[in-house]
């Protein structure tokens, strides 16, 4: 009967007869490899369990928080400490200034920072401060690259690289997304003929400085640079959105990583150690001009929230400890999967293009290295829905859809990888 109840089809029917598709957020359905999602009761390290007790290696983590793996101890301790001091008091606490400041001392473009409780409201605070300060209405954002699901950020990749946003969802006025300009990524010319078309009118380019979330792209040599200077000369301001980078691929970001400056960034994931944390922050003089500080409004209840808060101050601290010990483990483990995926690939003759950086890695079925949506549009989605459903059967449980990067933990191990590897040599032997 328990076992009937618990069954995963029983429970999905459930589940979507009372939740939308079942999930609370639509990336968590098999919706595009096919089949019903693994629900999870419990996960520890690098694994997660299952309702049936089968164990999976994670390649999930969260989407991104859980740099050092599910239940870490430090972060057990934390929340669990400051549980019993107090769930949320509306009132300001000492913890969330010293987390504000080991965030501005990891990033030095943060000068001030401002928490909040999810990515999708630290870019939609971005995005309205970038127009405060600069009073433009337009900003520029890149196909495939995603900010949250605030209306002016939900624009359909399109075809044209020069239209005007089309939302690509119902529900989205028109109005709300006209101001939303489009370029390919990695395409400086196309963001120069939008800065030429639109003079003086664009408030703010927002961009993912490394891409992950269509899969995972790198920015080609010189297009943060070209971003930077296009602001500069125009008086845009230059948002990096680092709710999946920051303190993932390394500990300073992609922008310590490659050397930029923005004017304002955004965070999340990692920041949270696994708990409802997000933040934007960046230049003084426009930070200063949030409220209280300043006109422009932005609010939340349960922001700054003591247990959000306990975990993502104990996840950095963790991640910080020792020099930055936790980083080169991940390093580590990043090679040799890296190397060893190039290498079961290869001898299974499966063309694939690996991209890795820090604990973030990106793989795609395809024959030639990947640099815009278009390249990962044109990879073999029916080859990976059958490699993504060997894989689980083999408890190996990758993100459910070509378009999200691999994550990874310090809790991932030698032998999580070798039988990772091990998995993947058999699923692209049977395909
Ligand atoms: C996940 C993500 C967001 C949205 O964060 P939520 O917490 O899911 O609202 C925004 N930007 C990027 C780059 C992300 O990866």
């Amino acid at each position: 009967m328990t076992q009937e109840k618990n069954s995963v089809s029983s429970v999905m029917d459930r589940a979507c007869r009372v939740i939308p598709g079942g999930v609370s957020s639509p990336v968590r359905a098999f919706r595009s490899v096919g089949g019903d999602p693994v629900f999870v009761r419990a996960a520890q390290g690098a694994y997660l369990e299952d309702l049936a007790g089968k164990r999976y290696i994670d390649y999930i983590c969260g989407y991104g928080p859980h740099i050092l793996g599910h239940g870490h101890p430090a972060i057990v301790e934390a929340v669990s400490a400051a549980l019993t001091r107090g769930t949320a008091f509306g009132a300001p606490t000492l913890e969330e200034v010293e987390l504000a400041e080991r965030i501005s001392a990891a990033l030095p473009s943060v000068e001030m920072v401002r928490l909040v409780n999810s990515g999708t409201e630290a870019t939609m605070s971005a995005l309205r401060l970038a127009r405060a300060a600069t009073g433009r209405d337009r900003f520029l954002k890149f196909e495939g690259c995603y900010h949250g699901h605030g209306d002016s950020f939900l624009v359909a990749a399109g075809s044209g690289a020069l239209t005007l946003g089309v939302p690509s969802s119902p529900g989205v006025p028109e109005a709300v997304t006209a101001d939303t300009l489009l370029a390919p990524f990695n395409d400086l010319a196309a963001v120069e003929a939008q800065f030429r078309r639109y003079p003086g009118e664009i408030a703010a380019i927002f961009v993912e400085p490394i891409a992950g979330n269509m899969g995972m792209v790198m920015p080609a040599t010189g297009f943060l640079e070209g971003l930077r200077r296009l602001c500069d000369d125009s008086g845009a301001l230059l948002v990096f959105d680092e709710v999946m980078t920051g303190f993932r691929v390394a500990w300073q970001g992609a922008q310590g990583l490659f050397g930029i400056r923005p004017d304002l960034t955004t965070l999340g994931k990692v920041i949270g150690g696994g708990l409802p944390i997000a933040a934007y922050g960046g230049r003084r003089d426009l930070m200063e001009q949030v409220a209280p500080a300043g006109a422009v409004y932005q609010a939340g209840t349960l922001s700054g929230n003591p247990l959000a808060v306990a975990a993502g101050t104990a996840a950095l601290d963790t991640l910080s400890a020792d020099n930055g010990a936790a980083y080169r483990t991940l390093d580590e483990i990043g090679q040799s999967l890296e190397q060893g995926l190039r290498e079961v690939s290869e001898r299974r003759s499966i063309p694939c293009q690996i991209v890795r950086q820090g604990a973030m890695l990106g793989f795609f079925l395809s024959e030639k290295p990947i640099t815009t949506l278009a390249d990962v549009d044109a990879c073999d989605r029916e080859l990976f829905s059958r490699v993504f459903h060997r894989l689980l059967d083999l408890g190996i449980h990758l993100p459910p859809s070509p378009y999200e990067a691999f994550f990874f933990s310090s809790s991932h191990g030698p032998e999580e990888v070798a039988k990772t590897l091990e998995a993947f040599d058999s699923a692209f032997g049977a395909a």
